[in-house]
């Protein structure tokens, strides 16, 4: 790690955080990205990225890629989880890009290749930040530090970042988890059943959403949210298992029943989130995605969120360069505030595509071609 002094440093390698450092090298700044984990696993998840983020992923270069591994539905069908009848049938081409669902892991790997060798630092917990007026000075949990003119927090929703600006306090548990499980194809094929590409099941106060992880479509995977009173675990999640889902899904349809049925591992989540932030950012430091807005994810576009917070930064850096951070962060927060908080209120409602709407708002967003809003116009 380089000891002399850098000009950005971002804390988290997350969906956002990969994002960034990659399009802020492609725009030619000198960026480091700081890591607690040791490294990424294959963590049992999925994820949709639609034609907002892909138009994104074309300006590093890897949006073919990720095409090349995803799913890529026409259509997000929501179906009534108890009668099977569908309630919407939204079509997801037409929006300048195309619509991915994908393994999580699979997507992490290739956002975290598109970085310049050597700038991605793992196992670096961030522990504190100092900024002095003149730079930050930036202490690891393993006792090294380094300085940076300016630090994007986009460590989640349990940021350090955050908590440095803001002070600490926990993220507000929903009511809600989410069950995760990755089923492979061939258990299904027992069924006379057709597994759609990308459907919601919804019941009235819980639901399933189900999509392939990969190109091949051998890997199915879905995704709950079920009311569950409180989060008594300290963990990121728990394991949770078959008999537990098939509780919570008794009397719903054969087909979540067959997936149910065909469930190896499952696993549970606590969903959480945030009232809007009073700030964004202060003096050198700046947050993104669920550092700032996390959100309940049933309009599968946290991550979404995050990418185009990531994209509209590194526009707004670019636009007024490194020295004047205070009017490129003024411009970031203008630019993106009420799209994000639009989208965290949408999804934590959990009513997006339940009945028949037109979508192009979300996935016909392109950030590139939006005019930049200056701060006083806002
Ligand atoms: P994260 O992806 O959480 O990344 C934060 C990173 O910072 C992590 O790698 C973490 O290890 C690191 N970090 C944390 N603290 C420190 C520290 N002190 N020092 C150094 N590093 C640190 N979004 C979608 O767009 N589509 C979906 O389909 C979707 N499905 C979801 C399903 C579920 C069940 C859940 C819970 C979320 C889902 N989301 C989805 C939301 C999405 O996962 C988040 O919005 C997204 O991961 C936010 O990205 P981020 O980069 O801000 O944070």
């Amino acid at each position: 790690m380089s000891n002399g002094k850098e000009k950005i440093a971002i804390i988290g390698a997350g969906l956002g955080g990969a994002v960034a450092g990659a399009l802020l090298q492609h725009a030619g700044f000198e960026v480091n990205v700081y890591e607690q984990a040791p490294s990424f696993s294959r963590l049992g998840a999925g994820i949709h990225m639609g034609p907002n983020v892909l138009k994104i992923f074309e300006r590093i270069g890897v949006d073919k890629k990720v095409i090349s591994i995803s799913s890529t539905p026409s259509h997000w069908f929501s179906r009534d989880g108890i009668t099977g009848e569908y309630t919407a049938r939204v079509p997801l081409v037409g929006y300048g890009q195309t619509y991915c669902t994908v393994h999580r892991g699979d997507l992490q790997a290739i956002q975290c290749d598109a970085l310049q060798p050597g700038t991605l630092h793992f196992g670096k917990k961030l522990a504190r930040l100092d900024d002095n007026g003149t730079d930050v000075l930036i202490e690891f949990e393993d006792g090294t530090s380094v300085r940076a003119d300016i630090v994007i927090g986009a460590d989640g929703i349990n940021s350090r970042v955050r908590e440095t600006l803001l002070g600490a306090e926990k993220p507000n548990y929903s009511g809600w988890v989410g069950h995760r499980a990755l089923i492979s194809s061939d258990k299904l094929k027992k069924y006379d059943l057709t597994f759609e590409d990308c459907v919601k099941w919804w019941g009235p106060d819980r639901h399933m959403m189900v999509y392939y992880t990969t190109a091949r479509r051998d890997e199915y995977y879905y995704v709950t949210g079920v009311p569950h009173p409180a989060w008594e675990f300290d963990s990121a999640f728990v394991g949770s298992s078959r008999d537990e889902m098939a509780a919570a899904f008794k009397g719903y349809h054969p087909i979540i029943q067959a997936l149910i049925e065909s469930t190896d591992e499952v696993t549970k989540w606590p969903l959480f989130n945030r009232n809007p932030l009073p700030l964004w950012s202060k003096g050198r430091l700046v947050l993104l995605g669920d550092a700032c807005h996390p959100m309940k994810p049933h309009m599968a576009q946290g991550a979404a969120m995050a990418i185009e917070d990531a994209a509209m930064l590194t526009r707004c850096l670019q636009e007024t360069g490194i020295n004047d951070f205070r009017t490129a962060f003024g411009l970031y927060e203008t630019n993106r505030r009420d799209r994000a908080t639009r989208v965290q209120s949408v999804s934590n409602a959990n009513t997006f595509l339940l009945k028949q709407e037109d979508p192009a708002w979300v996935y016909g967003y392109d950030i590139y071609a939006e005019p930049l809003k200056s701060e006083t116009a806002a």
